[in-house]
């Protein structure tokens, strides 16, 4: 049977662009892709790229500060959102342009449109359309949980935090993850007060807990009023803003309330349960190791798979698919030893099984150690920096390695070349230190300061 297409991506975010694109210009695959919002997805229109560059704006204040205690004569101004969103905004518009132009570039078919399945070889596009394929990748991503349709009504999700009209004086943020404490640390160095609420006992569940307590004391030292074990009872909207009253009894009056509450896969309405697409309890696509779902011709790489949701891995996983299925070579996405960053202020890196999840399977040396860096100890600043390896005593390798430090982000990459690699606890102790440098530490702790 002749198909319109050898393959049709549904979703134009970080995973379903890189299979596109690969599939057209290195598999020779004719391809179409079917975008319902703006090119980019997540990542680049409401997610990491937006919030990097918030990251950036929000950190000046302190540098500005720390550059005046170094003896510089420094007049420090307000924070302007409305310039700030402005560009921001044209940064966006550049970029989508780029992917865009890319996918283009590489022959691949555009279609400004919803699209869903209508059969394993069939799409339907949203005015009607009907479009065949060989193949077909869903890349449609996830999007915002609120808790419930209440806080839906007063609420704002990380999508709406890129269009403020203001930025808020009093913001609640609601929820302990990734976007959680990133937004209070951005909102906090841009001037706002910040209060979060987290309904567990600690920052950052999944995380490793010596990191997870330092990142903590850190976002309390820079003024963040965390208050854990702490949901929202009551709430009411009170003129422009929002009256809530928390489980610990505290009630107070906010411009906003941020809901980071976490993401679902995007999988409702795209016809895929009655093309026989099997889905997961969280409504996730279950994958094999090759990104294939039940139905042999239909493949789902990105966050709508639920693996390990993160935009690298997306594309990981969209290349490894075009690869395999366009391009002769047999390749599964590796999912081990992902490294990762949190960008709170401090920044935290991670690669590898935190020191609680070792502790499960392996017999460990913790090497840790925690300290006021050179550069801001000068200016008598508080602010201590992480760094910990957990090592398996019988093998020697490093299995994990935290970073709790400005530019942990950056340091872990290269952290991860080596644990994945394989490199030992004596590997890292062979390098030699580059001094004066925060990371030197990560070559030159002897003594593990715990065994288990
Ligand atoms: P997470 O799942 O990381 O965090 C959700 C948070 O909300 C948790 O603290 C959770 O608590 C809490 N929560 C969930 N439901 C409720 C509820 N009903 N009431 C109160 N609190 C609730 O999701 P995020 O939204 O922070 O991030 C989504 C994904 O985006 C992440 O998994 C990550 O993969 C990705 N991401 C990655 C970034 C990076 O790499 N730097 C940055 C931002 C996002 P509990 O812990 O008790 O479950």
């Amino acid at each position: 049977m002749a198909f319109d297409y050898d393959l049709f991506v549904i979703g134009g975010g970080s995973g379903g662009v890189r299979a596109a694109r690969i599939a057209a210009s290195e598999g020779g695959a004719k391809v179409a892709l079917a975008e319902e919002s703006r090119m980019g997805g997540t990542c680049v229109i409401r997610g990491c790229v937006p919030k990097k560059l918030m990251v950036f704006a929000s950190g000046y204040h302190q540098q500005m500060g720390d550059a005046a205690s170094y003896g510089w004569d420094v007049t420090s101004g307000k924070f302007d959102w409305r310039k700030f969103r402005t560009h921001l905004h044209s940064e966006l518009d550049r970029l989508e342009q780029i992917y865009r132009d890319n996918l283009t570039k590489a022959g691949v078919e555009i279609f400004d449109s919803r699209a869903s399945l209508a059969d394993p070889h069939t799409v339907l596009l949203a005015d009607g359309r009907k479009v065949t394929a060989a193949h077909i990748l869903v890349a449609t991503g996830g999007h915002v949980e609120y808790p419930d349709k209440r806080a839906e009504s007063f609420g704002i999700s990380s999508n709406d935090v890129f269009h403020l009209d203001t930025l808020p004086k009093r913001l609640l943020i609601v929820g302990g993850g990734y976007i959680a404490c990133e937004f209070a640390c951005i909102f906090n160095g841009l001037g706002s007060e910040v209060t979060q609420f987290y309904r567990g006992a600690q920052i950052l569940r999944g995380f490793d807990g010596e990191a997870r307590g330092l990142i903590a004391e850190a976002m309390r030292d820079k003024g963040i009023d965390i208050h854990v074990g702490t949901t929202i009872i009551d709430s009411e909207k009170r003129g422009d803003g929002v009256w809530v009253k928390s489980s610990n009894g505290h009630e107070a009056v906010f411009d906003q309330v941020l809901f980071a509450t976490g993401r679902a896969p995007n999988t409702q309405g795209l016809g895929l349960e009655e093309a026989g697409v099997k889905l997961g309890r969280r409504g996730e696509i279950v994958v094999d190791a090759y990104s294939k779902t039940s139905v042999p011709t239909i493949h789902a790489v990105g966050d709508v798979t639920n693996r390990i949701n993160l935009t690298p891995v997306a594309i990981r996983e969209g290349h490894a698919y075009a690869d395999t299925v366009f391009g002769g070579k047999d390749i599964a996405p590796d999912h081990d030893l992902v490294p990762s960053a949190i960008f709170t202020q401090p920044e935290y890196g991670a690669v590898g099984l935190t020191e609680e999840d070792a502790r499960e399977d392996h017999r460990i040396e913790v090497y840790c150690t925690s300290f006021r860096p050179m550069q801001s100890a000068f200016i008598g600043r508080s602010d201590r920096v992480l760094f910990k390896l957990i090592v398996d005593k019988d093998t020697r390798k490093v299995l994990g390695c935290h970073i709790v430090a400005d530019g942990a982000g950056e340091l872990i990459q290269l952290a991860g070349i080596a644990i994945k690699m394989g490199a030992t606890k004596e590997d890292f102790d062979r390098t030699v230190a580059v001094h004066p440098t925060i990371s030197e530490e990560l070559v030159t702790m002897r003594t593990p300061i715990r065994t288990a």
